[in-house]
Formats: structure tokens, C-alpha cells, sequence
């Protein structure tokens, strides 16, 4: 064997031992998944080969029959995982293994809170993967020689996950990974033929690709490093579960499978299978997960579905064959039509594909909707955990907008328990004669239930939806209507309660307003352009005054946000409403003097934008404003 001496010694990021220690004390009760994570590479390092062989044959080196084997050394206390799929080169070994953490590594660790119960929820989310090695071994050594390369082009990488691995170039015959793991003490009890078949099978029975141990009366050869001139058997079904009939596939096979399939240790929250047959024969298989994967929000990430042609891997579903807005399913589309050499710019332009999206969106759109409809606590975990993403769906799929309103869910001023409702809730529920959905948008939940613009819906008993997520704002700018009735933002434009006003109210209320006429004037000419106009409102009863936007403009807080992310934002002057009812306008009204007319009334404006969520042009100028007028009144108390 010629081994080059050439050997490096590397650091890890400096987050890793951090991330491997987190991992190994989270995963302990669960240890045994480190198996199901070197095999699912294994399997994916399969596909790749299988994939990228399509166009070069050469790459098989004569032995195309995939597959895992896995054995172990009583006496040297190892345990060995050899696939013979793609490999990797060096420098992929650097890039893949000596990163433990991929993008969206640094925002995993923001979140971490140092309890530990609530780190190691996280921690699956994360998706452990070759790592979770560490869980059992105190070192770890891999050789690994990618498909196509010569024998002396293979490298062996080694660690004990402290911070730093070494990497040389080493020789290995055969194409692929081995991994060896040398067992801490405590854990050889794993080295068990049973012990390991076990395990296999209730991780990986349902992946494709056969994981082969040493026939059971061959057990005593493999110790002498025989492993080569042993007989091995098959351990696992090894046929590919998304081909294989509904009935014949039990809950805890889909479970398995979605765990290899996703990297996520907990279970999903549901699955919907099918195998279309017809003018497009296809097998689709799609998974909720019950936490949004950790890159959820990484535009730049991986899609959660695969695109297989007749059982070969082709490639992470993109765009073209999983909306965006969907991002968070996990599953399998494999296609018995498409040919294998499908690239993403056919899938660009396909009817096929085409064809397959849409019935997919209809398909996943169905499992979501039968969630809500049958499983009321495990739709709130998708919400909660999903909803957001679900919501971009309302821009950006018009077709399937009414469907997707459907699955919505809102806080609302009918339920201060904390139970979100649902579009369909809020019409069940509108007052007689009321023919719009009236919502409100702030920055947070606490903003919008105590806006100045809930106090006359409060009044008339008239639901509004408390909206305080980012992306609604931006939502609500492409949903006009849904099932026929118009959505009304009750901090935009004036106030038109239609069939709910009271008209004898609506009467005073014009009288009042004539009243108010001259204070509206001085009010306008003390403020000048900061506003578009001043008026008299019966939309409050308990504040003096508030502000509202154009129906066409962007609310206030959003210009806020999008002005702190350095955006331009449109300029959209406000109007000013005050509440005739209020003793601080009453009051105002009696005033003479100019200047304290001019204090109050910036005071008035200055106070409805601030508890708009807006941001005043001078904070200092207020705060001193404001200390002038309580000292006048406290000087005046006394
Ligand atoms: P993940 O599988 O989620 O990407 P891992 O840490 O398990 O994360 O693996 C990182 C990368 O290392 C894989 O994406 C793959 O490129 C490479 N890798 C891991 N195991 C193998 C293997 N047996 N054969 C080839 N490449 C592998």
C-alpha cells in the first residue's frame, strides 16, 4: 500500500466543538439514530453516483450493484459503515466534513437559550447528520476515494471531535466512504450482530438501497479483517417505499422513512402518497414536518423534495416542480415519463413538469386542508411553526389564492385566549348588515389589540383580525376579497361602517363635526405639511386622536420597517383624526393662544403615530414638548 505521508492537521469552525457537545448531550437517550444518519448518506452518495453515472458509465469501475455494508471488530471495539457510492474528493472532504456547519450554522446558535431540554428540540431541527458519529464514538476515521479518481487519489480524514482533524492521502482500492468508529468504552454493547440488525431495521427498512451485514454463521471471519471473502446477506426490504402500494405500508415505515428522507429526528405531522397513472404516470409522496427545518427563511437553501425518474435520484426539486411558498414539505417525486437526463432547464419549460406541479400543489393543498378540518392541535403546530411561509402562497399563487385564504389563521379581537381564526370563522361571525372583513396591522401583537383604531369596533361589538407577522402587510396588499367580501384595513381611509352605522348617531356625529369646524383649521395650520388633512372621527372613543393612511398607502409601520432596512419608501402624509369627545380636544377648543394651540396639537399628532408603530421626526422635541405641558398643569394643580 503506498500511503503519502502528506498529512495536514485542520481546525474546525470555532462553533463546531460547541455544536458536536450540544449534540452529543441532546441525542443521548436517542443515540442510536447515528446509524440512520450515516446510512442516509450512504444512500445519497448512492443516488449521486447512480445519477451522475447516467452520463459515464465508466464511473461504476465494473461493479455497479450499490450498496451498504456494515460490520464490526469485537476486539478493536470499531464499527464500520462502507458505501460504494460517489466519494468524495479532498477537497469535497474539506468542504462537506470539515464544515460541520453549513450556512444558517450562525443563526442555529442565536437561538440556542443554554436550557438544555430546549436546545435539543433544536438541535433535530438543525439536522445532525454525519456528526451524530460523535454521539458513540470518541474517534472517527474516514477513507474515502471519489468515483472516477485513481486508487492513490483517495484521502483519509480522522478526528475525535475536539476542534482540529487531520487529512492524508491515502490509497483505497474500491470507489466510496468507509467510516470506521471507534466506540467509546461504554458504548460496545452496540457490537452485537442483533443488536446492529435490529437498529438497521427500525431506522432504514424502507430506504432503496440494500444494507448488507455478514451472513450470521460468517460472523467469526469478519473479526479476522476478512471482510472482503465473507458471504453477506441483504438486512433491510430495500425497496423503494414510495413505489410500493398504500395498504401494504405501515404509519411507522412512513415515519422512518421521512426521518432518512429530511435528517429531522422527530416524526412529521402527516403524509399524502399517490401513484397517478395515465397520460403522466408518476409516484408523489409529501411530508409536513412538525417544525420548520432550521433554513426555512435561507432563500439559498436546498428544496425539501426530490425529483426521482423511475427510481433514479435526479435532483433536489426546485422551483419549477414545488413553489416557494411550499418550501417546508419534504418528500419524493418520482416520474416514470420524464427522460433521465432531465436538466433544470427542461424542467423549465415542461409540460410534463408542468402538469405534475400543479396536481402536486393540489395534492399537498388537500393534506394541509384535511389537517385543518380533522386535527385541530396538530394544524396548530403547522401554523405556528409554518404558517408564515404558507402566507407568501397568497401573492404568489393567484390561482390557488381562495384555497390557501382557507388555511389562514389570525389573532382577532374575538378571542383574546390566544385561538387563532380562520376567514371562514370571522364571516360566520359578521353582524348583520356587515359586508366587510375588517382587519388592523401593527408590528406586534400588543400593538394591534391596543390601537387607537379598534375603540368604535370595540364599541359596536364588531370583530377585527390583529395582524403583526412581516410578510402581512405585503400579504394583504394582493387580497382584496375572499368568498365575496371585501378586506378593509380599519387604519386605512375613512371610516365607512356602512350598514353598521347607527344613523341617528351618524346625524350628531354631523353636527358635532360642524361644531369642531374652527379647531380643525387651527389644528391643519399648526401642523402644515406633516399632514394631509385634519378631521373630526367617530372611530375613537377612549384616545383623543389617531392617524390613518391613504386606502392605497402603506401603513405606517411597515414604512417604518422598510425605511430601517434602507429602503425608499413612497412618502405618504397622514391624516389626522381627533375624537370631539375627548376632554383634551374639548379643552383645545376653549384654547386662545397660539403657541399652546400649536403644542397640543403636535403633541396630539405626534402621540396617534407613535402608537401607530410610526416614528417621529424629532423624539427629543417631543419628550421636551411634552414635560412643558405637564409642568404648566402641574404648576396650575398646585
Ligand atoms: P447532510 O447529509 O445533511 O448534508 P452531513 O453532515 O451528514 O449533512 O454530510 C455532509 C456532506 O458530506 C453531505 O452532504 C455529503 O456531501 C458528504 N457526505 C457525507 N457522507 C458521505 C458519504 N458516505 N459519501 C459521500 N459523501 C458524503
Amino acid at each position: 500500500m503506498s500511503v503519502d505521508v502528506h498529512k495536514e492537521t485542520l481546525e474546525f469552525q470555532t462553533e463546531a466543538k460547541q455544536l458536536l457537545q450540544l449534540m452529543i448531550h441532546s441525542l443521548y437517550s436517542n443515540k442510536e439514530i447515528f446509524l440512520r444518519e450515516l446510512i442516509s448518506n450512504a444512500s445519497d452518495a448512492c443516488d449521486k453516483l447512480r445519477f451522475e453515472a447516467l452520463g459515464d458509465d465508466a464511473l461504476y469501475e465494473g461493479d455497479s450493484e450499490l450498496q451498504v455494508v456494515v460490520s464490526f471488530n469485537k476486539q478493536a471495539g470499531t464499527l464500520t459503515i462502507r458505501d460504494n457510492g460517489i466519494g468524495m474528493s479532498r477537497q469535497e472532504v474539506i468542504d462537506n466534513i470539515g464544515t460541520i456547519a453549513r450556512s444558517g450554522t450562525r443563526q442555529f446558535f442565536e437561538k440556542l437559550s443554554g436550557d438544555q431540554a430546549k436546545d435539543a428540540q433544536l438541535i433535530g431541527q438543525f439536522g445532525v447528520g454525519f456528526y451524530s458519529a460523535f454521539i458513540v464514538a470518541e474517534r472517527v476515521e474516514l477513507t474515502t476515494r471519489r468515483a472516477g479518481l485513481s486508487a492513490e487519489h483517495a484521502v483519509r480524514w480522522e478526528s475525535s471531535g475536539e476542534g482540529s482533524y487531520t487529512l492524508e492521502v491515502a490509497h483505497k482500492a474500491t470507489r466510496g466512504t468507509e467510516i470506521t468508529l471507534h466506540l467509546r468504552a461504554d458504548e460496545r454493547e452496540l457490537l452485537e450482530d442483533y443488536r446492529l440488525r435490529g437498529i438497521v431495521r427500525r431506522y432504514s427498512d424502507s430506504i432503496a438501497l440494500p444494507i448488507m451485514m455478514a451472513k450470521q454463521d460468517a460472523e467469526g471471519q469478519a473479526a479476522d479483517g476478512g471482510l472482503e471473502r465473507i458471504k453477506l446477506e441483504r438486512i433491510n426490504q430495500a425497496s423503494a417505499l414510495w413505489k410500493r402500494a398504500r395498504n401494504d405500508i405501515s404509519e411507522q415505515e412512513y415515519q422512518d422513512f421521512y426521518k432518512h428522507l429530511s435528517h429531522d429526528f422527530e416524526g412529521p405531522l402527516v403524509h399524502t402518497h399517490a401513484h397517478v397513472e395515465g397520460r403522466q404516470s408518476y409516484s408523489s409522496l409529501f411530508f409536513l414536518p412538525s417544525r420548520a427545518p432550521f433554513d426555512l427563511w435561507d432563500r439559498d437553501k436546498r428544496h425539501g423534495v426530490k425529483l426521482y425518474v423511475r427510481r433514479v435520484f435526479i435532483m433536489d426539486a426546485a422551483e419549477e416542480l414545488i413553489p416557494n411558498y411550499l418550501r417546508f414539505v419534504r418528500g419524493i417525486i418520482d416520474s416514470d415519463d420524464l427522460p433521465l437526463n432531465v436538466s433544470r432547464e427542461i424542467l423549465q419549460h415542461n409540460r410534463q413538469i408542468e402538469v405534475m406541479r400543479g396536481s402536486s400543489v393540489k395534492k399537498i393543498l388537500d393534506m394541509i386542508e384535511d389537517l385543518a378540518k380533522n386535527d385541530a392541535a396538530k394544524y396548530r403546530t403547522f401554523w405556528e411553526q409554518c404558517g408564515k411561509v404558507l402566507k407568501e402562497g397568497v401573492v404568489e399563487d393567484m390561482a390557488n389564492q381562495q384555497r390557501i385564504c382557507q388555511l389562514l389563521r389570525f389573532d382577532s379581537t374575538h378571542d383574546s385566549s390566544g385561538e387563532r381564526v380562520s376567514l371562514q370563522d370571522y364571516i360566520a361571525r359578521m353582524k348583520p348588515g356587515q359586508d366587510k372583513i375588517y382587519y388592523i396591522s401593527a408590528e406586534t401583537l400588543a400593538a394591534a389589540r391596543s390601537s387607537p383604531h379598534l375603540e368604535v369596533f370595540r364599541k359596536k361589538d364588531i370583530e377585527v383580525l390583529l395582524m403583526h407577522d412581516r410578510v402581512d402587510e405585503w400579504m394583504m396588499g394582493y387580497l382584496f376579497e375572499f368568498d365575496g367580501k371585501s378586506l378593509q384595513s380599519v387604519a386605512k381611509g375613512s371610516l365607512e361602517l356602512g350598514a353598521l352605522d347607527d344613523q341617528e348617531e351618524k346625524q350628531k356625529f354631523e353636527q358635532v363635526a360642524d361644531e369642531f369646524k374652527g379647531l380643525v383649521e387651527r389644528i391643519k395650520t399648526a401642523l402644515g405639511e406633516q399632514v394631509k388633512e385634519v378631521r373630526v372621527t367617530h372611530r375613537l372613543t377612549d384616545s383623543p386622536s389617531c392617524v390613518v393612511v391613504g386606502e392605497h398607502d402603506m401603513a405606517i409601520n411597515l414604512q417604518k420597517l422598510l425605511k430601517a432596512a434602507g429602503q425608499q419608501v413612497p412618502e405618504a402624509t397622514p391624516t389626522l383624526e381627533i375624537n370631539p369627545h375627548h376632554p383634551l380636544v374639548r379643552n383645545l377648543k376653549q384654547l386662545d393662544d397660539e403657541t399652546r394651540i400649536r403644542d397640543w396639537s403636535q403633541l396630539l399628532f405626534d402621540q396617534a403615530l407613535l402608537s401607530e408603530g410610526g416614528q417621529l421626526q424629532d423624539p427629543a422635541a417631543f419628550v421636551k414638548r411634552t414635560n412643558e405641558l405637564l409642568l404648566a398643569l402641574m404648576l396650575q394643580g398646585r
